[in-house]
């Protein structure tokens, strides 16, 4: 038997047929049956329930065929997505950095053991997919191996902001400021690399992180991309 082909009246996982009576995932076409949403086990990136092609990694991840189409999982395509998500968002924003930041590929056993070593304490619903820590003298990015492409990328930008402020801003613990400033960082490397809708999306998002990007989105209309910078420098 072939796999159903994808159409709007079949469940994306099963392929069974829906009959008017379907769930769908936040800011995904995907359409899937009661049964799938309740019994099949999800997609460890995207929470999409798991059809037939799905692949297990390493660490016990499981990912869907659509994550899996872009995701990566070579340390040296990790590195050349990495070394161009800074260019870029050195070239838009203009964040430098003086000592510079290492980059690890890592898988999700790892991260977790690093984030928890940080005493770092994501919030609720937030799922870690990179992370930067300065352990003395190590600045290092962390990255999950197997994200998608473009996930990787924004989430580079995100740890590559924090980066910028552990050298720029020492003073700043303002939680809302320190990923406001983030998430407006990986936001603007989204329209940068000209995927405006997936930019669009993180203005409406459910993410914990939501509100902060707002109020430095805000804060950008007040005094402009400069004024944000110099603001973030002299914040506590
Ligand atoms: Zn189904
Ligand atoms: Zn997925
Ligand atoms: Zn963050």
């Amino acid at each position: 038997m072939s796999p159903a082909r994808p159409t709007r009246d079949r469940c994306a996982s099963c392929g069974g047929p829906l009959n008017n009576n379907y769930y769908t995932l936040l800011d995904r076409p995907e359409r899937y049956c009661a049964r799938c949403i309740a019994t099949r086990p999800r997609c460890a990136t995207c929470g999409a329930p798991l059809g037939a092609a799905h692949w297990s990694l390493h660490d016990g991840r499981l990912q869907c065929a659509n994550c899996h189409a872009t995701a990566v999982y070579d340390p040296a395509v990790a590195r050349g997505l990495f070394d161009e998500t800074v260019t870029g968002v050195v070239a838009q924003l203009g964040l430098t950095l003086n000592v510079g930041v290492a980059f690890r590929l890592v898988d999700a056993p790892t991260l977790e053991g690093i984030r928890a070593s940080g005493g770092n304490v994501p919030p609720a619903g937030y799922n870690t997919l990179g992370l930067y820590q300065r352990q003395g003298y190590i600045r290092a990015i962390y990255m999950l191996y197997g994200l998608p492409r473009l996930g990787f990328r924004t989430t580079v930008a995100h740890e590559y902001a924090h980066a910028w402020q552990g050298e720029r801003c020492p003073l700043l613990r303002d939680e809302m400021l320190r990923e406001g400033h983030a998430e407006w960082v990986a936001y603007y490397h989204l329209r940068w690399l000209g995927c405006g809708k997936a930019a669009d999306r993180m203005l409406t998002s459910q993410h914990p992180y939501r509100p902060a990007l707002d109020q430095v989105l805000e804060l950008e209309r007040r005094v402009g991309v400069a004024g944000v910078h110099a603001y973030l420098m002299q914040a506590e």
